[in-house]
């Protein structure tokens, strides 16, 4: 029997139990075979799937920063054929879908995001002002969010976890016209400011790709 099971044993003579009785305690047989042969084949399972993870690799990588806004995502409001008087409409303006309706979606189907550490982290002990924004302003900040990151998914398919010293971590999403080859990335903030802020620096990335 491998399920744990309900049996009455005396406590040692070092611990009696109070007024001498017995207490029930938890046992765990695995003295027969088929709890020994269940035991190995969990601890099997568990070797397996450690075995299968693919390691991180660490890579020098040169980052690029971009947001939502019009000049860092190429779109305007307005379409020429409604004479721009459609501004409540965005446009893609460059690239080859020029013209096409801009739906402000990463190229995986995504919403971009800036990673968030959530509450229970290293940042509310760094940023405690951030403590009250996350609980009573923005209550999702609360939860840990991966952000999104812009790569050439020759290299790096789409779920593929990075992470970027002084960014944080973060998930490939998006593709950029500008983002090819294995050593480039192009990180996502909320703010063009932040973004501009980033600017262009060469850090060592951990990559963890997709089982
Ligand atoms: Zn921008």
């Amino acid at each position: 029997m491998v399920l744990p099971h309900l049996r009455t044993a005396a406590r040692t003579p070092e611990s009696p139990g109070r007024d001498g009785r017995r207490d029930t305690v938890w046992v765990w047989e695995t003295s027969s075979f088929s709890g020994r042969a269940l035991l190995f084949l969990a601890l099997l399972a568990v070797l397996l799937q450690s075995g299968c993870a693919k390691p991180p690799v660490a890579k020098i990588m040169e980052t690029t920063a971009y947001c939502g806004c019009s000049s860092c995502c190429s779109w305007e409001r307005g379409s020429w054929a409604m004479l721009k008087l459609d501004f409540w409409n965005r446009y893609v303006s460059a690239g080859p879908n020029a013209g096409r309706p801009y739906s402000g979606l990463t190229a995986s189907g995504t919403v971009p995001y800036e990673p968030e550490e959530g509450l229970l982290s290293v940042d509310s002990i760094y940023r405690p002002w951030m403590i009250p924004v996350r609980l009573i302003l923005f209550p999702w900040y609360l939860l840990p969010h991966d952000g999104t990151i812009a790569a050439d998914t020759k290299y790096y398919p789409f779920g593929t976890r990075m992470y970027v010293p002084g960014y944080g971590q973060g998930v490939v999403e998006d593709r950029g016209g500008a983002i090819k080859g294995p050593n480039r990335i192009d990180l996502y903030f909320d703010s063009h400011s932040d973004a501009l802020a980033w600017g262009r620096k060469k850090v060592r990335v951990t990559i963890e790709y997709p089982r």
